[in-house]
């Protein structure tokens, strides 16, 4: 394996006897190209000069004068691109705030540590630093017109991708979610998060869904005849929920598809505030009494909260990534895990945790009562023609996971 060059140092702490121990363990740990400051004020200096610039800074979140979150804002007019290890005596709720704030300003953050600092925790995080050029390309996030979006869906060059969703007691694939990409012809693939908006601001968002919904019920009729038996989980958009033809649209739609309709999921996230909060319970209630599934998504964050579940006849829930990624690791998460799925157990609804990225996360949700799951370590969003190889890869995988833990 190629070496990775070591980062550039800077340690920021206004500790005399923490700047020390810092630099002996940072020495230790093989790291030679190490600048230390007591203070905001003197690193801000040190970045003055040419050529000081680090790719790593080791920053102390309480220091008198400026603290570590002024000098974090600091950090931002310079255009800072490297990455930060947040320390502090502070609690742990108080930290992962900070670090949600660092985040939010695109500045990376490897993780934080807490006083006493051990050589071992430090040496984990450092582990976690690659060089710039490794590290994921920074997606331009380009603004597309109305129009462009419009052109794209009159072009046919909306593509479904399908990601899979697998029962967590048995492993087995019980249904796939379709997810947007526009093949782009310039900019090759784009994400939904760079269009949906753009749609459901100058009302597109219909024909948009008409035309996922449509294809995704053709490719799970083409799976159905080939024997291959998935429920297929659509995303709406609460704009689509303020005609109420919509009920008889996807009703008539997936009537002529062939598919039952309990086979068919409507995920549901709430971006907008609803006007009139009347329109789209009748089209659910309908939707509902149809036997299509409705499924609450990203449950927690923004509008898609517990008020929704009060009045809309949800028959799953779908628990946001940002509390189970990590969730085995961190209390406030799982805390929050927890919570939301005693609400869908005690309300009889179907739970799903999406965001299930690596080994961790899965053995933790095979310990829970969770139903499905849903993420990047169990399968990407990808092609249809790709599915049957990855159901087959997955079926390996299932025999080792299944046979090696009882
Ligand atoms: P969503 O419905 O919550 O979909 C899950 C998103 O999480 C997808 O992003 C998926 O690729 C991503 N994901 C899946 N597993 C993992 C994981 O293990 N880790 C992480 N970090 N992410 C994971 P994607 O495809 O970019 O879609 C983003 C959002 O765009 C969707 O969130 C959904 O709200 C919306 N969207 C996608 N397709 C459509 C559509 O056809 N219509 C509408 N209205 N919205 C759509
Ligand atoms: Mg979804
Ligand atoms: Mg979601």
């Amino acid at each position: 394996m190629a070496e990775k060059p070591a980062p550039r140092i800077l340690v920021l702490d206004d500790e005399p006897f923490m700047l020390k121990l810092l630099s002996h363990m940072l020495a230790k740990l093989g790291f030679a190209q190490v600048t230390i400051c007591g203070s905001a004020h003197a690193a801000l200096e040190w970045f003055d000069s040419p050529g000081n610039y680090p790719d790593l800074i080791l920053l102390d979140l309480n220091m008198p004068e400026m603290d570590g979150i002024e000098f974090v804002r600091h950090l931002v007019d310079l255009h800072y691109k490297g990455c930060l290890i947040l320390i502090s005596g502070e609690g742990e709720r108080m930290l992962q705030a900070v670090v949600k704030l660092v985040q939010a300003h695109k500045i990376s953050v490897l993780g934080h540590l807490h006083k006493p600092v051990t050589p071992e925790k430090l040496a984990t995080l450092l582990d976690k630093w690659s060089p710039p050029s490794q590290s994921k390309p920074q997606i331009a996030s380009k603004p597309y017109s109305a129009d462009e979006v419009r052109a794209a869906i009159a072009n046919g060059e909306l593509v479904n991708y399908y990601q899979p969703k697998v029962a967590v007691a048995t492993g087995c694939v019980v249904g796939v979610e379709t997810l947007v990409r526009w093949h782009h012809p310039h900019d090759g693939v784009v994400f939904p998060g760079q269009f949906i908006a753009v749609a459901e601001a100058h009302g597109l968002i219909d024909d948009l869904t008409r035309v996922v919904l449509t294809g995704a019920l053709a490719q799970t009729r083409v799976w159905q005849d080939a024997g291959l038996t998935l429920r297929v989980a659509i995303n709406v958009s609460m704009g689509n929920l303020d005609s109420l033809d919509f009920a008889d649209f996807v009703a008539g739609q997936v009537a002529m598809a062939g598919i039952p309709p309990h086979m068919v999921v409507l995920e549901v996230t709430e971006s907008q505030l609803m006007e009139d909060p009347r329109v789209p319970l009748e089209i659910m209630t309908r939707l509902r009494m149809k036997r299509i599934r409705l499924s609450i998504d990203d449950f927690g964050t923004g509008h898609s909260s517990l008020a929704q579940l009060r009045d809309m006849p949800f028959d799953e829930l779908k628990i946001d990534q940002s509390f189970v990624l990590g969730a085995w690791n961190n209390k406030t998460l799982r805390a929050m895990f927890d919570a939301s799925l005693g609400l869908a157990k005690q309300l009889k609804m179907e739970a799903v945790a999406e965001g299930v990225e690596d080994q961790d996360d899965w053995d933790f949700l095979r310990k829970t009562e969770c139903d499905i799951a849903q993420g990047f370590f169990i399968g990407k969003p990808m092609h249809a023609a790709s599915l049957p190889d990855w159901i087959n890869s997955w079926q390996i995988r299932l025999q080792k996971e299944f046979v090696t833990t009882p």
